[in-house]
């Protein structure tokens, strides 16, 4: 064979280690919100959606879609700015403002495309942005697309930034942390990463995709948890499609910078208007996170009830004060295994894999839900015993 033979498209995917190879689960139908799925004809008892609170089917949220789909008509029609921009899209702006304490906020259709919209309309050639390494895909896709000097520093290293921020030279400087890590569940060390960037004037940015409606008193999320302000944090994304159980995401901030997204950015100016519908019934959504507080509880409370047992089994857990709890265990094919060991069992917990993280950490990343109740964990923990996954982690 010619060992510069041309290589065809597919060369890459034939060629992917089995045990990386991504394929999807069709689920048939779900019930209990999503914490039960039924795949294959079986039903799973499933820890691995981001639907944090159980708002998903909640029968409040399922009806201010139906009635506004009713209302709306399904599809939005347009951009925001021709004419897809609908009165429940912009109460939701208002809503969420007032929700964060900030002065504008604005929707977009994925979280995704939010991140791409701050930092690449934001910044430029000749600026800075500073990312934590494990950050979400997003937002590191996000930085190098800026065209901005890029660096990551070492995971939640506030000190690292404060030396990085220290040598910088650009125009502007921009720090983006995911709140809540999506693949650990640890929060990030905001205070210290505020106190970095408030010495030298940079920005804050915060993806807190995993920490809204979850964290802080009110479910204002990580940064409400760390007592922060919006001085201390003048950029905030929050996404709907895991606590509030919808779609779509916003930013919020100065109405400055949020009219520059308007203005410039791509992701928002160049698409569809999330449905109406959606933003009808994220409306309710962002209501219950606020007048049923005990949602946060229950969800934080099963996730400490696991992690209290899991120690007991000898699993060494990562620090995580939220619903997402990793199991580390290595390899691809560790990782892999006890998913289909747990999958045997009845139970729905994916293995994570390089490259979404990193290589040698493959996991299971388990995910609880208000949706569940304590038998739910019960039945989790006492097959996670009978797998008896190498104790201490990787
Ligand atoms: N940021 C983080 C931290 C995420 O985990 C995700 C989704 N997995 C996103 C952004 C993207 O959000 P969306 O799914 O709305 O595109």
């Amino acid at each position: 064979m010619a060992r510069f033979a041309r290589r065809s498209a597919t060369d890459g995917l034939e060629h992917a280690s089995a045990a990386r190879r991504r394929t999807r689960v069709v689920v048939d139908s779900r019930s209990r919100g999503t914490t039960r799925a039924v795949v294959d004809g079986a039903e799973l008892l499933a820890f691995c959606s981001n639907d944090y609170l159980g708002l998903a089917d909640h029968p409040e949220v399922v009806a201010a879609f139906v009635s506004a789909a009713r209302e709306w008509g399904v599809g939005s029609g347009a951009s925001h700015l021709v004419s897809g921009h609908c009165r429940e899209h912009h109460a939701l702006e208002e809503e969420l403002a007032a929700f964060t304490g900030r002065e504008r906020a604005l929707l977009f259709s994925t979280g995704y495309m939010a991140n791409l919209a701050v930092v690449t309309t934001l910044l430029g050639p000749g600026d800075r942005v500073l990312e934590d390494r494990l950050n979400h895909a997003s937002l590191l896709d996000a930085g190098l697309a800026s065209r901005a000097r890029f660096s990551r520093y070492p995971h939640a290293d506030a000190t690292a930034v404060r030396r990085h921020l220290a040598r910088a030279s650009g125009r502007r400087a921009l720090v983006a942390t995911d709140g809540v890590f999506s693949m650990d569940g640890d929060v990030a060390p905001l205070a210290g990463l505020a106190a970095a960037c408030r010495e030298v004037g940079a920005w804050l940015f915060v993806d807190d995709a995993h920490g809204f409606g979850v964290l802080g008193n009110s479910g204002g999320g990580s940064v409400e948890a760390a007592g922060l302000t919006p001085a201390d944090v003048p950029l905030l994304m929050g996404t709907f499609g895991k606590a509030l159980g919808t779609s779509g995401a916003f930013v919020a901030g100065p109405a400055r910078l949020v009219d520059t997204l308007v203005q410039g950015a791509r992701t928002y100016i160049y698409t569809t208007a999330l449905p109406p519908a959606v933003a009808a019934a994220t409306r309710i959504a962002l209501r219950l996170v606020q007048q049923e507080p005990w949602r946060r509880a229950r969800v934080l409370g099963l996730a400490q009830r696991f992690r209290r047992a899991a120690v007991g089994l000898g699993l060494q857990l990562p620090a995580s004060p939220t619903p997402i709890q990793p199991v580390i265990l290595g390899s691809e094919s560790a990782a892999l295994d006890a998913s289909h060991a747990l999958r045997a069992r009845g139970l729905w917990v994916p293995a994570i894999r390089p490259p979404t993280v990193p290589a040698g950490t493959s996991r299971l990343r388990i995910t609880f839900s208000a949706a569940h109740d304590d038998g739910d964990v019960d039945r989790l923990l006492a097959a996670v015993a009978e797998l008896q996954l190498p104790v201490g982690g990787a």
